[in-house]
């Protein structure tokens, strides 16, 4: 065999796998990471703003694939809780959940992340106030690393790995099959390369190739649910209240209209807006950097609704790419509106968004939501910003502005026991790939467990 493991994808569950195995290995470990995008120092988006202003569709987006994953652009925000961002502790069990995720933020401390804040929800009196007016705020601590942070501490786990550890960039892995006491995984060149065993850890961008794997090793999967909704943008001091004290608040609201919940999610104060592409289709995203110097006028939170769908219907992710498409298929790329414009049924113009008093931080096409957001999806939207104007006065302004679409993709749910493992021996799914983990912390966290069941600890 080539490897004792080899560990497909270089982003943050892949990272932690590596990680694990080389601290806690008592003999040596040959382990090999083969990661379709680039170095995380070649990682470059080529929107500039100036000559090119939206998305040119590269073979492998840069904000999405390269050591870091998904995560290397991100915000940071590293949060310790089962109530969101995964269902990890339903494999591993809630306690042994939050010290994996623990250890992972001790690891992040000691890779240029001290001095960051960790904030809570627990005493929070804002608590309080969002029930009052029919909110409810999930219970989370929250580090902040911010993308600047969060870039130094991946290239910090990077100098640390690299003479350890083999990793492989710009090396797509096409398929992997069961062999004679371990797996061979075959590249895009065409090669082969064989372990003993095998960690599967290809978030979101690699979940149709995901897909494609489980079919042809018959590994059972269910369709998970795909979340729909736009960008709110609006002055920081709105928010501040709430994110100085919490940074990101979760809340979630029950519509009156059709009983939906609304929730937010990923919440920038002082960040910018930025477009993200998933195998082709561009939606809208948000991140913001820890260094003052770097913060903008505005705080950006995405508004989304859940959709699960049942028989006959199976594509949750195909539903929420046809919405993402007829958004690029009117505005090109990412659409913005302003609030006042939606409520009164007419699109923004370019004239319209330059008088605003919000200065967008994403150049989007302005146009018209309720074009491309199901009417039950956008009532739910508009009706959970009024909810949210009574503990932030200012967010149902006619300036706010909602960008669209966002979209958050769920890979299926792969089949696996409480070690992440699958039917197969020695073969591992882990982080968001798995549709098991949707966050850092999580995906970061399943690495670790990974890594340590292979270790036998
Ligand atoms: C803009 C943005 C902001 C975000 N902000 C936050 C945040 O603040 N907090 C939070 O908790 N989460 C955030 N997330 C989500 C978070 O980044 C992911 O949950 C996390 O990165 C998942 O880690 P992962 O290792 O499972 O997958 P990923 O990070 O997606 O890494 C998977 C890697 O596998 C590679 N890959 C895919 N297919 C193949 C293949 N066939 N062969 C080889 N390599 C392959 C990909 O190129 C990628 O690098 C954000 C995501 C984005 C896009």
């Amino acid at each position: 065999m080539d490897y004792d493991v080899l560990i497909v994808g270089a982003g943050p569950g892949g990272i932690f796998t590596a990680y694990e195995l080389m601290e806690k290995a008592k003999q040596p470990v040959r382990v090999a990471v083969y990661e379709q995008g680039n170095p995380l120092d070649r990682r470059k988006c080529p929107i500039d703003g100036r000559t090119v202003k939206a998305c040119i569709g590269c073979r492998h987006c840069s904000i999405m694939s390269g050591f870091g994953g998904a995560g290397a652009f991100s915000d940071g925000k590293y949060n310790i809780t089962n109530d969101f961002g995964g269902s990890l502790h339903e494999h591993v069990g809630k306690q042994k959940a939050l010290e994996l995720m623990r250890y992972v933020d001790g690891i992040n401390l000691t890779h240029g992340g001290e001095g960051t804040r960790l904030y809570s929800t627990a005493n929070s009196a804002i608590k309080q106030m969002c029930l009052q007016h029919g909110l409810h705020l999930l219970d989370a601590q929250v580090r902040h690393l911010g993308t600047d942070i969060n870039y130094v501490v991946l290239e910090n786990l990077y100098l640390e790995l690299k003479d350890k550890v083999e990793f492989f960039f710009d090396a797509p892995v096409g398929s992997v099959r069961q062999i004679d006491g371990g797996y061979e995984v075959a590249l895009g060149d065409g090669t082969t390369v064989t372990a003993k065993q095998c960690v599967i850890s290809v978030g979101r961008s690699g979940s149709k190739w995901m897909e494609g794997v489980c079919r042809e090793m018959n590994i059972p999967t269910k369709s998970n649910r795909v979340d729909i909704g736009v960008r709110v943008e609006l002055p920081a001091e709105v928010f501040r209240h709430l994110t100085d004290e919490l940074y990101e608040s979760k809340i979630i609201y029950r519509t009156e209209k059709f009983e939906d919940l609304v929730r937010t999610f990923c919440m920038n104060p002082h960040g910018a807006v930025v477009s993200e592409n998933t195998n082709g289709i561009v939606t809208v995203n948000g991140h913001s950097y820890e260094d003052p110097a770097k913060h903008t006028p505005n705080t950006n939170f995405a508004l989304l609704v859940s959709k699960k769908f049942s028989e006959p219907f199976k594509d949750s992710n195909g539903y929420g790419e046809s919405i993402a498409r007829l958004s690029n298929m009117l505005g090109g790329g990412v659409m913005v509106q302003r609030f006042g414009d939606l409520v009164r049924g007419r699109r923004s113009t370019p004239g319209r968004i330059a008088e605003s008093f919000v200065t967008p931080t994403l150049a989007a096409t302005p146009g018209d939501l309720s074009l491309v957001i199901p009417k039950r999806i956008l009532d739910g939207i508009i009706e959970m910003i009024y909810a949210l104007d009574k503990i932030a006065p200012g967010t149902a302004n006619d300036d706010t502005l909602l960008y669209g679409v966002e979209v958050k993709f769920y890979n299926m749910e792969v089949k696996l026991d409480e070690n992440l493992q699958t039917q197969y021996p020695g073969l591992y799914v882990i982080g968001d790939g798995s549709g098991v983990t949707h966050s850092l912390s999580h995906a970061s966290a399943s690495g670790v467990h990974v890594a340590r069941t292979i270790l036998g600890l």
